[in-house]
């Protein structure tokens, strides 16, 4: 009687959900799942609070308060050039978790399919699921994780719909240089594919990388639906506010998908995330300088390991690869890793179908406190870590 439905088969329980409750369970410290200790900024709950206070607790509208979409569409043209008109090309999400569910639900018919770069972020595969598509991953190989062109090319075919993509990209932290943007659009264009990219990451990216819209491309704005979220920006995972942006006819589309999702997003939060995008630029200037320092501090920590460690360009994750350790399972390592250690991971696999590719590599956070992240480094160096 209870038996859920098929489309659930085959879905994990989400890796991140599995390994915080193990950290919490064994006392580990969490450099697994990507939230930072430390909350964003101040005058950002104060207007939470306010607006708690002044009565602004029902329903906004399904695309989102006005003001949110005016302060989303005026970063999209202050960092990138991007016109958004606000009463149209703009739409409010619960998180970018829900403008992953609502896009693939928009545009995925069953049998369609979705060419997603892999490691692919756990939602997309349920999400693709159950739009009833089919994946067709595009493997970013160790140790560099670049985007192969003449892969991607390989996995289009007369049934793919849609390009996933997902840069800065968690978990390797490889932030798609302008050749490898250009070879997406050009097959899209090409094959006349709708894009949806998710750059949720999109100000967290270190040394002289750049971020680079993939709408920002000639040919690209009027076939992407762009995601982002105020969760990764100023450092508020926890209210799940996040926005779909692009040409109105692909936005109205994500809001056709998303009224029947959430029907609309946490009110008092919305003028909360409007004041941060028009007044706390700085905040994630500084965020990204910070988690600079700390990606060498994590970096430098498990270099030490004998793990073959991959400096990420962007995002607040780290890969590394521990056969060298003598592990070939890396979820193995990582549920002994508590243990030995007094430490959380994740194991990379979760985001693999190709698990050649995957089977090896640890994902670790590093959007934790110099503090923790010292006492992480300190534990794994005085721990066995060999199998
Ligand atoms: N996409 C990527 C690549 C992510 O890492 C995350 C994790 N936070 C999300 C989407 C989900 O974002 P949100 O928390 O805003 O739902
Ligand atoms: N995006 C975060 C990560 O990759 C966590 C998101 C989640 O827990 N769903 O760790």
């Amino acid at each position: 009687m209870a038996r859920p439905a098929k489309r659930l088969d085959g879905i994990p329980t989400t890796i991140f959900t599995e390994m915080s409750a193990l950290a919490v369970a064994t006392g580990a410290i969490n450099l697994g799942q990507g939230f930072p200790d430390v909350d964003g900024p101040a005058s950002v709950v104060e207007r939470a609070v306010t607006a708690l206070r002044a009565g602004e607790n029902q329903y906004a509208p399904g695309s989102g308060i006005l003001p949110l979409r005016e302060a989303i569409a005026a970063h999209q043209a202050r960092h990138y050039g991007l016109e958004l008109d606000p009463g149209h090309d703009v739409v409010v999400t619960t998180g970018a978790t829900e403008g992953i569910a609502a896009a693939l639900l928009a545009f995925v018919d069953p049998g369609d399919e979705v060419v997603v770069l892999e490691p692919y972020y756990d939602s997309y595969l349920a999400m693709i699921a159950f739009a009833g598509g089919v994946r067709r991953p595009v493997t970013l190989r160790a140790p560099d994780f670049r985007l192969d062109v003449d892969a991607l090319r390989a996995a289009v075919t007369d049934r793919t719909k849609l390009l996933l993509v997902n840069t800065p990209h968690n978990p390797t932290g490889t932030v798609l240089n302008r050749d490898e943007l250009q070879a997406i659009a050009d097959v899209a264009v090409e094959h006349d594919l709708l894009v949806v990219t998710d750059e949720v990451y999109e100000h967290l990216v270190f040394d002289d990388h750049e971020h680079i819209p993939l709408a920002t491309l000639t040919g690209m704005f009027e076939r992407t639906v762009t995601l982002s979220s105020a969760g990764k920006m100023f450092s508020f995972t926890g209210w799940k506010i996040g926005w779909a942006t692009g040409p109105r006819d692909l936005v109205q589309a994500v809001l056709g998908a998303k009224q029947w999702l959430s029907f609309s997003s946490g009110t008092p939060l919305q003028p909360a995330v409007a004041h941060a995008l028009d007044h706390e630029s700085d905040f994630y200037v500084g965020l990204t300088r910070s988690l600079q320092d700390r990606r060498d501090q994590l970096c430098a920590g498990l270099d030490k390991l004998d793990v073959d460690v991959r400096v990420p360009e962007g995002t607040y994750f780290v890969t590394t690869d521990v056969r060298r350790l003598g592990w070939a399972d890396g979820d193995a390592f990582c549920r002994a890793l508590p243990e030995r250690a007094g430490v959380v991971a994740i194991p990379g696999q979760a985001f693999y179908d190709d698990l050649e590719e995957g089977r090896h590599l640890i994902r670790w956070a590093f959007c934790k406190e110099p503090d923790v992240i010292a006492e992480g480094i300190d534990r794994l160096s005085a721990a066995d870590l060999r199998a």
